[in-house]
């Protein structure tokens, strides 16, 4: 059973902010914000590869209300979701990071000058 598959059954524990049927939105254990929420569908799905379209519709509603829920919908976030090895994706189960409550900065993303590729 995966990580994330074992904190949806409560095996280990986490800073739930808000919970349905279907979705958990907790806090993420390294912040990289003053708000960091990972938000999963309690049913298993590897990464955004493999998600269905019904599956994202409903977590959108769901993002959303979180997003309101800690206050950031008005300030602003970050909605990200990490695919892959190139992507970065360390925990294999469909995850949105939501991050905010500052300014966020928007760093290159790869180590080379982007320049480089081109
Ligand atoms: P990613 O690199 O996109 O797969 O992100 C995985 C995220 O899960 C990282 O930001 C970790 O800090 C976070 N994480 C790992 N273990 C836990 C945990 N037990 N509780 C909350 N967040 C976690």
């Amino acid at each position: 059973m995966c990580l994330f598959c074992k904190i949806v059954n409560k095996e280990i524990p986490s800073n739930i902010e808000m919970e349905n049927e279907n979705f958990l939105a907790f806090h993420d254990i390294n912040p990289k914000a003053p708000i960091h929420i990972l938000v999963i569908p309690k049913k298993h799905v590897d990464s955004f590869n493999e998600v269905s379209p019904e599956t994202m519709a409903e977590m959108t509603t769901f993002i959303q209300e979180v997003v309101a829920l800690v206050g950031i919908k008005e300030s602003g976030y970050r909605l990200i979701s990490n695919v892959g090895h190139n992507g970065g994706q360390e925990v294999n189960h469909l995850h949105w990071h939501v991050v905010g409550g500052a300014k966020l900065t928007f760093p290159h993303l790869v180590d080379a000058n982007p320049q480089d590729f081109f």
